[in-house]
């Protein structure tokens, strides 16, 4: 069974935290932070899967 667990992005530089934070310690931008669930395997490996608050439309 694979464990899935919720973690925060920073959607600027990557960053990752365990909470929802407003503004990023790693490069300062406000409300950068997106939550993602990571799905981890037995083996290891982190599966990041869609981001769960996708909420912007298709790019143009
Ligand atoms: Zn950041």
């Amino acid at each position: 069974m694979a464990k899935v667990k919720k973690a925060y992005f920073c959607r600027n530089c990557g960053y990752e935290a365990a909470k929802w934070m407003g503004r990023c310690p790693a490069c300062g931008e406000w409300n950068t932070f997106t939550e993602e669930v990571i799905a981890r395997e037995n083996s290891g490996t982190v599966v990041r899967t869609c981001p769960v608050s996708r909420v912007r439309g298709p790019r143009r």
